[in-house]
């Protein structure tokens, strides 16, 4: 096991806890951990990610030497992490029992889980990753982005299949509903009995109203469950999620009043939405062409393995947008976030190749805004909306119906599964602890049988007991930067943050190699400080005030650079602190001349 030098966690007191328990040796740990129990052995369970978060997805069961993994995602990079590309789950644990690992369970296509499995798969050994087809192809396409990841070995599983993952661990996999298809829920079956974990799911509900698929969820509860995982993100959203069919009508009904081209922007994960919308405009007569890589990427997967068949004509190349008359086309893209770079973001710039924005456009924003893009999102609709475009931001379709069963849907499935224990998952702490609650209220379950992990936190199963143990496995951010995974650590981002929230100041100061005096007068360059020019009585004090400090230097030994760098940068940090209430990062270099 190669110790990680990355060291960032959100509290000081994991950062601690995580070095304790690499210090320790987690691998002597873990046993004495299963043997000390005596009387009956424990089925050991930990998450890596997305207990504290929404994102970065990664759990572990363990039993003996057999490890089954669930799911590897990325989160995306907080206020805190500026620069940062990704942040992914801390896999140092599992690095160090690679051979025990039996495989990967990958319950979906999105990149909160599927996004690590580049960065991680080498250093877990290359274990086989047991997913869908769809879910399969997606990753497969982004590993085209990572030549230097090893080519992963599939294990194709099916809704209703069984597969063993060796002599302790086996699981019965059945379908969930989500905003992708070919989402996976699963029966692990192990030694201490049934843990249910069912993915990302909502409830999808026909045209009397009434949710389907209720059939797989009783037959869960009729395989005597010990414990029931379930999605916390939905947990504060009160009611049923809104059927689709509701949404495919109300965009429907929005697309009829448009009179020129369609605009509709949106995230290239949501493939169930996409497939409606091309599904609508060809029933409207309308063309699509899609606009972002990504988009275009998963809509090619879709098309291959056989899903939107009917819409093979419906769909062009956005090159050919211009050949049809603009009430007859839709463009489908990426960037209702305002990203940066994506298409519609483009389109409202003017820098888009085939795509510029008419008046008589209808641009539709399909997505609810992440929290943290709300300024560039109104910034993309003013610039639409300034090139006379008509805009719908149809946010609420999207609350309504995220992929995430609301409170109501989450108390049918507890109903319905009848877990002994309940262990809410994904999510950050409230969320979870309100999933819980719901457990609490509609299963009669005593506190104790609800659990509330943290990240990292070793669980212990047993038949008749589920127990949170004081061991913490490392689950402190890997951050993923360029080329870089987990180069970066707190030094690094302390910097940053100091950097963007203070700025700098570089002093030079040309000492003398033979008595240590000071040549000429110090320089000072400052970015994103203050303006050196309008502060000059400023920039003279701290000229003197070095001069001073290297006067101070006794002259008869060798000059020792690194002390007179530290002294003037705590020196010079204090002064100017006391000046302006500032603590830009301070970079002295000596030159001996
Ligand atoms: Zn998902
Ligand atoms: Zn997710």
């Amino acid at each position: 096991m190669t110790p990680r030098t990355t060291t960032l966690s959100r509290s000081g007191s994991h950062a601690r806890t995580a070095q304790t328990t690499r210090a320790r040796g987690t691998q002597k740990t873990s046993q004495t951990a299963t043997k000390t129990q005596g009387q009956e052995e424990s089925v050991r369970f930990a998450a890596l990610g997305g207990l504290e978060e929404i994102g970065r997805n990664m759990m572990f069961f363990e039993y003996k030497d057999e490890i089954v993994v669930i799911d590897a995602g990325l989160q995306f990079p907080e206020e805190e992490t500026p620069g940062i590309d990704y942040i992914i789950p801390n896999t140092t644990y599992l690095e160090g029992k690679k051979q025990n690992i039996k495989g990967i369970v990958i319950t979906h296509g999105h990149y909160d889980h599927i996004g690590a499995i580049p960065y991680i798969l080498d250093r877990l050994g290359n274990p086989p990753i047991y997913t869908t087809n769809l879910t399969k192809e997606i990753i497969m396409k982004r590993q085209e982005d990572f030549p230097n990841s090893p080519k992963p070995a599939f294990i194709m599983i099916n809704g209703g299949e069984k597969v063993s993952f060796g002599n302790y661990f086996s699981a019965t996999f059945f379908d969930v509903v989500h905003n992708i298809p070919e989402g996976i829920g699963m029966i692990l079956h192990t030694p201490i009995g049934n843990v249910v974990h069912p993915g990302e799911f909502k409830f999808d509900y026909g045209h009397d109203g009434k949710p389907k698929g209720l059939d797989t969820w009783k037959w869960v509860g009729e395989q005597k469950i010990h414990t029931l995982m379930l999605d916390s993100t939905g947990s504060e959203t009160p009611g049923y999620a809104l059927s689709e069919r509701i949404v495919e009508q109300e965009l429907e009904k929005l697309f009829r009043t448009a009179e020129g081209r369609i605009i509709v922007g949106t995230f290239a994960s949501l493939l169930d939405r996409l497939g409606e919308i091309i599904k609508i405009a060809s029933k409207l007569g309308r063309k699509v062409a899609i606009s972002g890589f990504s988009m275009k990427s998963n809509i090619e997967i879709a098309q291959r393995l056989g899903y939107l068949k009917d819409q093979k004509s419906t769909i062009i190349p956005i090159e050919e947008v211009k050949r049809h008359k603009d009430d007859k086309v839709l463009v489908l893209c990426t960037g209702a976030q305002g990203e940066p770079n994506a298409s519609l973001m483009r389109i409202a710039n003017g820098e888009h190749r085939y795509i510029t924005v008419k008046p008589t456009d209808t641009i539709v924003l399909s997505s609810s805004v992440v929290p943290g893009n709300e300024r560039s999102v109104q910034n993309l609709k003013d610039s639409l909306s300034r090139q006379g475009a008509t805009i719908f931001h149809y946010k609420m379709l999207d609350i309504h119906s995220s992929g995430h069963a609301p409170q109501e849907e989450l108390k049918m499935v507890m109903k319905l599964v009848k877990p002994k224990f309940f262990l809410p998952i994904h999510g950050y702490y409230f969320m979870r602890r309100r999933n819980a609650k719901l457990a609490q209220e509609e299963l009669n379950l005593k506190p104790e049988y609800t659990i509330l992990a943290d990240n990292g936190i070793v669980v212990e199963l047993r038949k008749n007991e589920v127990t949170l143990t004081k061991e913490q496995l490392p689950s402190y951010y890997v951050m993923v930067d360029g080329l870089g995974v987990g180069d970066v650590g707190e030094v690094v981002l302390r910097d940053r943050r100091t950097l963007a929230q203070e700025g700098m100041l570089v002093v030079i100061a040309s000492l003398s190699k033979q008595n240590g005096r000071i040549l000429k007068n110090p320089d000072i360059i400052s970015r994103g400080f203050i303006y050196l020019k309008e502060n000059q009585g400023l920039l003279d004090e701290v000229r003197k005030k070095i001069r001073s400090i290297v006067g101070r230097i006794p002259r008869h030994q060798p000059l020792d650079a690194d002390y007179l760098k530290t002294i003037i940068r705590d020196q010079i940090g204090q002064f100017l602190y006391n000046k302006t209430k500032r603590r830009p990062m301070i970079l002295p270099v000596i030159i001996e001349v």
